[in-house]
C-alpha cells in the first residue's frame, strides 16, 4: 500500500462503510454466535464459532489495514505469541529471544518449548546483532523493550536473519502501528498485545499476529482454529471500538510523554531516566530512524523502593497498576515482578489526561518525597 500512515488512519473508521447496504447499522453489530445458518456446502460462509466470527473479521480488518497486512486476532497478547511459537516452530528449531523484553515469552519457552526440543537463547536488545543469527529458525525482537526501553535496529536484524534463513518476529506492543511498522522495516511477522493502547480502556485482553506471508498466516490461522485459542466476540467488538480512537489517544500520550520526560529528567528526585525521545538517550538516533513517535512509556529510577512506592501511590493522577496504554496514566515499580531493574525503577505509562494537569500532579508527588 502506498497510503501514508495518516491516510490509513483517516480511512480506519470508514472501512465498514464499503460493505453497508441501505438500512444497515453504521456501528459494528456484535455477533454472539457459536453456530450459523449452514445448509448444504459449508464453503465460503461463517461455519462455526471456533472457525470464524464477523465481529473478529471487522477487528482484524482494522488491524490489518493499519499494518498493510493480514491480521489474525487472539484472546491475549500471549495467545498471539503462543501461536507464533506453536504454529511455526518444530522440534530441533532454535529461537532467539530478548533477555530484557517482556518476561512471559521467556518463561513460556523454558516451560514448554524446551521440553518439546525447541531450544532458545537470550540476548540483550542493545546488542541483538552481535553474534549473528546462524542456526536460528526464529529471531524474536521487542523494540523498544519493556520495561528498559532499549532499541534494536529492526531492518538490520531482519537483513542479517534473512541472510541465514531465519524468520523475524517483532513484538510491537510498546509502539502500536501508529508508532512503528516492523513489517515495513523487514520483519516477517508482528505480534502485539492489543490489551494495551489499541483497546486503551483497560477492560479487555486481546492480541494479534500480522504478516504479509500467506503461508505463515495460514499456519497461524490453523493454530487458532485447532487449538481453540479464539477471542471472544464481545472483546473483539470492544477492541474495534477502541481502535477508532487509537490515533488520537496515542498522539496525546506520546506528545505528553515528550513534554513530561525532560521535566522528569531535570527533577532532583529522579535518577536515571530513559525515554527514546530525549536527544541524549542512547536509543534516540535509532528511534528517530525507525519509529514514527517515541512512545508513551518513560523508565525512571527513584532513590529507593520506598520512594518509588510513595511516588506511584501518592500521585492523584497516577493509577498504580501493572500493564500500560490505558486512558489513565499508570505506573509501577517493576522490581516487584522480578525484572532485572533497580528497586526504585518505575515504569510510567503516560495516559490521556490534559498534559499540564498531569505534570502538576506528578511534580507534586515527586516534591513530596
Ligand atoms: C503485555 C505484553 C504482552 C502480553 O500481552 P497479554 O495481553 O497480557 O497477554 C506481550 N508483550 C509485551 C511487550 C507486553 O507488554
Amino acid at each position: 500500500m502506498t497510503d501514508s500512515p495518516a491516510a490509513r488512519a483517516a480511512q480506519l473508521a470508514h472501512l465498514r462503510r464499503r460493505k453497508l447496504v441501505k438500512g444497515d447499522p453504521v456501528p459494528l453489530p456484535l455477533t454472539m454466535a457459536s453456530i450459523f445458518n449452514l445448509p448444504g456446502d459449508p464453503a465460503g460462509f461463517s461455519q462455526y464459532g471456533r472457525f470464524d466470527n464477523p465481529t473478529w473479521d471487522a477487528a482484524e480488518e482494522m488491524l490489518g489495514h493499519l499494518e498493510d497486512a493480514t491480521a489474525i486476532a487472539f484472546p491475549s497478547g500471549m495467545a498471539a505469541i503462543s501461536a507464533i511459537f506453536f504454529g511455526l516452530l518444530k522440534t530441533g528449531d532454535r529461537v532467539l529471544l530478548p533477555s530484557d523484553g517482556y518476561y512471559t515469552p521467556r518463561v513460556l519457552a523454558e516451560r514448554f518449548l524446551k521440553p518439546m526440543g525447541i531450544a532458545f537463547d537470550l540476548r540483550p536488545t542493545t546488542t541483538y546483532l552481535d553474534g549473528g543469527f546462524d542456526g536460528y529458525r526464529m529471531v524474536f525482537v521487542e523494540t523498544p523493550s519493556n520495561p528498559g526501553l532499549d532499541i534494536c535496529d529492526i531492518a538490520a536484524v531482519s537483513a542479517a536473519a534473512h541472510a541465514v534463513g531465519a524468520i523475524v518476529v517483532a513484538d510491537n506492543t510498546t509502539m502500536t502501528p501508529y508508532g512503528q511498522l516492523p513489517l515495513d522495516l523487514g520483519a516477517d511477522l508482528v505480534v502485539a498485545a492489543d490489551t494495551k493502547a489499541p483497546n486503551g480502556h483497560s477492560d479487555v485482553l486481546f492480541g494479534h499476529v500480522t504478516s504479509r506471508d500467506a503461508a505463515a498466516i495460514a499456519a497461524i490461522k490453523d493454530w487458532r482454529k485447532l487449538s481453540g485459542a479464539i477471542p471472544g466476540p464481545f472483546e473483539a467488538w470492544l477492541l474495534h471500538r477502541g481502535l477508532e480512537t487509537l490515533e488520537i489517544r496515542f498522539d496525546r500520550m506520546c506528545s505528553s510523554a515528550e513534554i513530561i520526560a525532560p521535566r522528569l529528567r531535570d527533577h532532583p528526585k529522579v535518577g536515571a531516566l530513559r525515554f527514546p525521545g530525549l536527544p541524549d538517550d542512547p536509543s534516540h538516533n535509532l528511534a528517530s530512524s525507525q519509529m514514527q513517535r517515541f512512545g508513551f512509556l518513560i523508565a525512571m529510577t527513584l532513590g529507593s523502593q520506598a520512594e518509588a512506592d510513595a511516588f506511584v501511590n501518592g500521585c492523584s493522577l497516577i493509577q498504580p497498576a501493572t500493564s500500560f496504554g490505558g486512558v489513565h496514566t499508570s505506573a509501577e515499580r517493576r522490581a516487584r515482578w522480578g525484572d532485572a531493574v533497580a528497586p526504585g525503577f518505575v515504569r510510567l505509562a503516560v495516559g490521556c489526561e490534559p498534559t499540564e494537569e498531569l505534570w502538576a500532579a506528578i511534580e507534586t508527588s515527586l516534591d513530596a518525597l
